[in-house]
């Protein structure tokens, strides 16, 4: 039994406040009059002050489930998902076993779908095992229940530009796409941070911006002569941004996505040996970070992605070179996002702007049709409401990921989120999950 619930002054994407009403999963009605007029037996949420926005969508998460249950759940993570302003993630293919048949990725739609938090879109691998020597069934992952648009080795580069080819004309045929991570595995052997002043000084093996330059360069002149599209995963240097700007002037179908942690964090960090901060790609330079924050700006990246890592304390908290690489990301992704003022304008945060990087455009690339919709009148009811004015101060116990690897412990960031829908039901209430 569908409730139906009428947000109390809210601003949808900023703009002057009104009632909205929400009923049998759908917006009904979008302005004061006619939420006052049919919100008879709604449930009536104070949103005075609050920010209502599409529900966010990311492009990279890492569920751990099946395999390492005891990192992550696809049930643990959809909820750090809702709790941040989720209503759909795009889960990785890294888990054990791969997600590379459709009996896996039905496996972990089935288990999102139970769960119900978020919509949980599981990403195909493009090679068997993540081998990088053979196709996987990419045809029967695209047919199957969970519906796979987006395939990537993700922790893993498609190196072989053979492998790249013939991967990108496969997907074509259905105007699927493939995720690249980009890394060319010859120059970041044994690499442990960004390679630069900082790794020289520590004595770390350094992971080069041109292992991933070269490869964004070698993918959109392969993307291009295919017609094929093509995705950047975690893109995180300066010179990765102008391939892009000069890719996208040529006309070639790419998308890019970058991290909140490489918008905020640097390779500076490495020096405390704190294993929170190493991370695939690397936190690279300051000068990098002003890169990123302005092709988000300016849209020759495209969307803000968490690549939420979730880490076992054994698998984290120890040496720098054994720890694994990743960090948690989806529950303060909105905050760090609104620290950098990389979307504001003169007039404070320009949320259509946020809205297009962390849900509409997202929502497009992933081909999920429900989600990256405005609210308005008869859209799917996927929504959430933030509190602009409200400060996070991040506790890591507080998490609702099984891990703890949180680079932001300690900091207070702008921004909470105080409620999600999906379909119209809310996952997220004052701020905290309602199952
Ligand atoms: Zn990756």
């Amino acid at each position: 039994m569908s409730r139906s619930y009428l947000l109390a002054g809210v601003a949808p994407l900023g703009r002057a406040p009104t009632d909205v009403l929400i009923r049998d999963g759908v917006v009904v009605a979008l302005d004061a009059a006619g939420a006052a007029g049919a919100r008879a037996g709604a449930e009536v949420v104070d949103a005075a002050g609050l920010v209502l926005l599409p529900g966010l969508v990311d492009l990279h998460t890492h569920l751990r489930e099946p395999g390492r249950e005891d990192a992550e759940t696809v049930e643990s993570g959809s909820r750090a998902a809702a709790l941040g302003g989720y209503t759909a993630v795009c889960a990785m293919a890294n888990t054990e076993p791969v997600a590379d048949t459709a009996g896996v990725v039905e496996q972990v739609y089935r288990l999102g779908r139970a769960a119900g938090l978020v919509d949980v879109q599981p990403v195909g691998a493009v090679t068997a095992g993540l081998g990088g020597q053979r196709l996987a069934e990419l045809g029967a992952m695209a047919t199957s229940a969970a519906a796979v648009r987006m395939f990537s080795d993700d922790g893993r580069c498609v190196a072989d530009p053979r492998m790249m080819r013939r991967a990108l004309e496969y997907v074509k045929a259905f105007d699927g796409v493939i995720a690249q991570h980009a890394e060319e595995p010859g120059l970041t052997l044994g690499a442990q941070m960004h390679e630069g002043e900082v790794s020289a000084v520590l004595g770390l093996a350094g992971w080069p911006a041109v292992a991933e330059e070269a490869i964004i360069a070698r993918d959109v002149l392969l993307a291009g002569h295919v017609g094929a599209r093509l995705h950047i995963c975690h893109v995180s240097t300066a010179g990765s941004v102008e391939i892009l700007r000069w890719a996208r002037q040529r006309g070639v179908r790419v998308t890019a996505e970058v991290t909140p942690h490489h918008l905020v964090l640097t390779d500076e960090l490495a020096r405390s040996y704190d294993p929170v901060f190493k991370v695939n790609p690397p936190l690279r330079t300051a000068a990098d970070v002003t890169a990123l924050r302005a092709a988000l700006a300016e849209g020759v990246i495209d969307a803000v992605a968490t690549d939420h890592a979730p880490h076992t304390v054994e698998d984290k908290e120890c040496e720098w070179a054994y720890a694994r690489p990743g960090m948690l990301g989806l529950e303060t992704v909105l905050s760090v996002v609104l620290s950098t003022g990389a979307l504001a304008g003169d007039a404070g945060t320009d949320w259509d702007a946020l809205a297009q990087r962390m849900s509409r455009t997202p929502a497009r690339i992933a081909g999920l049709d429900g989600h990256g919709r405005d609210p308005a009148v008869g859209v799917p009811a996927n929504l959430t409401l933030v509190d602009p004015a409200a400060t996070t101060t991040v506790e890591p116990g507080a998490s609702a990921s099984r891990s703890r690897n949180n680079p932001y412990t300690g900091r207070t960031l702008p921004g909470r989120i105080v409620a999600t829908f999906l379909r119209g039901e809310p996952t997220v209430l004052d701020g905290k999950a309602t199952r």
